[in-house]
């Protein structure tokens, strides 16, 4: 999942029962497989205050987030290198998406930007939390590549070393290199390696708390049991996309060399 803001989770999250049935089950995750409260439209949980969202006109600004975002996608699908990329090579794994199937536009809680639904295989973009263009393509390009693990490995996401590995990959692919380093400076030019590290670590770190009850100790250690590993597994991108250069087009010109569609 795609978490908002690498500062809005210092909270401590309650951990108490969820961190210990973790534990107790072998690293396996117990709860809540899809978040529901951070993604209320799914699962038929249509809110309910339907008529009181008219009043305050929420509902209408809700249709315009959707509009947008679906715009967004359609954009980003259409234009972006990376995310056509990864359009390819789900493709060529055999999982071709359909936008009106795969992908989905939803209100969802304020600390999520995205998120990829295993059961349905959907990615779901917040609308009412990823405005630009620029938020929504790192959003796919992160979601997607769940999906694509997903239907690489068969993903068994109640096993956090497996929810460790894909986020790793995410992160590694998507944020640290592109996203973040272009809002937070997390990639200077001093100590470049040692930074885009932490950086994987933290952010997959943020996403496996987000969603599963898991405490921070958990997770940090599924991550260092499966780092290497997941770092240095850059299918199908090839490639880290950095900031300031051409890895974008790059990885997608160069996809064909790695078999994909592009
Ligand atoms: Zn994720």
């Amino acid at each position: 999942m795609t978490v908002k803001n690498e500062k809005s989770d210092d909270g401590k999250r309650d951990v108490g029962d969820a961190g210990k049935e973790a534990t107790a089950a072998n690293n396996s995750i117990n709860d809540d497989l899809w978040g529901s409260d951070m993604y209320p439209e799914r699962r038929g949980a249509k809110s309910n205050y339907g008529w009181f969202k008219w009043l305050i006109g929420a509902a209408g600004r809700e249709s315009i987030d959707k509009a947008k975002c679906e715009d967004n996608v359609y954009r980003c699908i259409k234009d972006s290198p990376i995310v056509k990329l990864m359009v390819g090579a789900l493709k060529s794994s055999g999982c071709e998406i359909d936008i009106r199937r795969h992908i989905s536009c939803e209100v969802c809680a304020p600390s999520v930007t995205g998120g990829y639904d295993s059961q349905l295989n959907q990615v779901v973009i917040c609308q009412n939390m990823a405005h630009s263009t620029n938020i929504v393509r790192g959003v796919l390009l992160h979601e997607m590549i769940h999906m694509f693990d997903y239907c690489r490995n068969k993903l068994d996401l109640k096993n956090i070393d497996h929810l460790a590995c894909t986020e790793i990959r995410a992160a590694n692919i998507g944020h640290c290199s592109f996203i973040s380093s272009m809002l937070q400076g997390d990639s200077s030019f001093i100590n470049i390696k040692a930074t885009h590290q932490n950086c994987v670590k933290r952010k997959a770190k943020m996403s496996i708390m987000a969603v599963h009850n898991v405490s921070e100790e958990i997770a940090e250690a599924a991550i260092e049991r499966v780092f290497t590993k997941c770092y240095n597994d850059l299918e199908p991108v090839g490639r880290r996309i950095r900031r300031n250069s051409d890895d974008m087009p790059r990885a997608y010109a160069e996809a064909h060399l790695y078999g994909y569609d592009s």
